[in-house]
């Protein structure tokens, strides 16, 4: 088990047939995920495709994420919480001079996984719109969106099984109002027909 501390981000590869468990070590704290191909980073990761094949704009246990090339990237094996949000965008410098009205740094999941996954030739502008673990946002009829306290708790986790070579950008995200105003951890295993346990 790997920890991302509080406000940070990690890189990492995942092969086919292994499996990747993000847990919620304290309760009410979101991870961003982003994928990559990882033999051609030009494909990733699409909420978009994911959204209209899965049919759903709740994406969990038993859906697979698709990639801009229309292939599936990963399976959902298990969701304990079972929220998970595909709609918004990685938290960047702008959310917080834009929705926080904060002059001043601040640290953003955008920064954490462009910075992280760089090693990777991956930059900023390759980013997509992550699949954001344990996030919860609710809808009302009329489209209005509200990003509300997670409804994880301490110990729940989402089990992925990657569908191909990835390469993964994993956050514990930034901003205040998607983990009830309090940062914390999260924790990660990669569990695999190679590696055991890494
Ligand atoms: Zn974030």
């Amino acid at each position: 088990m790997k920890v991302i501390e509080k406000q940070t981000g990690v890189a990492f590869e995942l092969k086919e047939g292994q499996m990747l468990k993000v847990t919620d070590p304290h309760g009410e704290q979101v991870s961003d995920m982003v994928l990559f191909n990882a033999h051609d980073i030009r494909e990733k990761i699409s909420s978009g495709k994911t959204l209209d094949f899965e049919e759903s704009i709740l994406i969990s246990t038993g859906n697979f994420l698709w990639s801009n090339r229309s292939r599936k990237m990963m399976e959902i094996i298990e969701d304990t919480n079972g929220r998970n949000d595909f709609l918004l965008a990685p938290c960047s410098p702008e959310t917080f001079r834009i929705m926080y009205q904060n002059p001043h740094y601040h640290p953003s999941c955008f920064e954490n996984l462009y910075t992280n996954l760089s090693g990777y030739g991956i930059e900023p502008d390759d980013i997509p719109t992550a699949f954001n673990i344990f996030m919860n946002v609710q809808f009302s009829p009329n489209g209005k969106l509200s990003v509300e306290p997670p409804q994880s708790k301490a110990g729940d986790f989402v089990l992925f099984e990657a569908k191909m070579d990835l390469i993964v950008g994993l956050t514990a995200c930034s901003a205040e109002d998607s983990n009830n105003g309090s940062f914390k951890p999260i924790h990660f295993e990669i569990i695999g027909s190679n590696e055991e346990h890494v």
